[in-house]
């Protein structure tokens, strides 16, 4: 155990009252600059893996955003599922389950050592895109169920990023859109309604199937954003956000649309969307990927 990381790091490891994400099986650590891992001993390859590619995770969303940030990162690499659900003393949707409550200048990523090497860096740039996001918006989580900013923008962008290490995005976005289209009936995501953690709070299970058609409609909204108006003024919009500004003040004056005009035309493409449009979209914004 660390006893002085714990005092150093109180406010993260410690919700209020007790909640600890630290766990026993955490009995290694591996540090660079900004990067500390803790991590079973049985992890250690993974642990590196970690450690090598967060840097260059780290250099690439500083390219994207241009700016020089070096984030104090903590992560978690819990050895198995029950280890985590230990941590979090509650059962948790899936083995991949990874967080980022930022609390100070500190963020946390929880992850599970049962992750693909595949899937790895998808999951760190997505959640590195997580921790980026709340430094340059200054946005922050309230009361564990909304924050201050639009999450769709959010999550949008984290979607939009990792794409970059999913294969077959063509196939992705099919499903996506299935999803959205066959789901439909009693819920369709709103730009306007998706400032919280997705409306997780009526549904039994976090990333039920409400949330994960908010996570899909988002990552449309950001990615459509992106191909319209090019990723140096959506980076521009970010860095002008504010939590003390109106967020369909700042899209209206960025954009020169309504954000409700901007969801209606989302909302259109993907009710429209058919296998030729699945392939320009795909042609468009993700083909060249470098
Ligand atoms: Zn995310």
């Amino acid at each position: 155990m660390f006893p002085s990381f714990f005092e150093m790091n109180r406010e993260i490891l410690l919700e209020p009252g007790e909640n600890s994400f630290f766990s026993v099986d955490l009995q290694e650590k591996m540090v660079s600059e900004t990067v500390s891992i803790f991590y079973h001993p049985n992890n250690k390859q993974i642990a590196e893996d970690i450690l090598k590619n967060e840097r260059k995770h780290i250099m690439f969303l500083n390219q994207f955003y241009k700016v020089n940030l070096s984030p104090e990162i903590i992560f978690f690499l819990y050895p198995s599922k029950e280890s985590m659900e230990e941590a979090f003393k509650r059962p948790l949707p899936h083995a991949q389950c990874c967080f980022v409550p930022i609390k100070g200048d500190v963020s946390l990523v929880t992850l599970t050592a049962l992750i693909s090497s595949k899937s790895l860096n998808q999951i760190m740039i997505h959640e590195t895109s997580h921790i980026f996001f709340h430094i340059l918006t200054g946005n922050y989580e309230v009361d564990n169920i909304s924050q201050v900013m639009p999450l769709w923008l959010e999550e949008g962008l984290a979607l939009y990023l990792d794409s970059r290490y999913r294969e077959d995005m063509q196939k992705i976005i099919a499903n996506r859109l299935k999803m959205l289209n066959e789901n439909n009936t009693d819920y369709f995501p709103d730009l306007m309604d998706l400032y919280t953690y997705f409306n997780r709070l009526d549904e039994h299970q976090e990333f039920g199937p409400k949330g994960q058609m908010a996570y899909a409609y988002s990552f449309f909204c950001v990615t459509r954003l992106i191909y319209s108006y090019g990723i140096d003024n959506v980076v521009t919009f970010i860095k002008a956000l504010d939590p003390e500004k109106n967020i369909n003040e700042m899209f209206f004056s960025f954009f020169k649309l309504p954000l409700s005009h901007f969801n209606e035309t989302i909302k259109k493409l993907v009710l429209n969307a058919d296998e030729r449009m699945v392939e320009n979209f795909y042609k468009e914004n993700f083909k060249n990927v470098d």
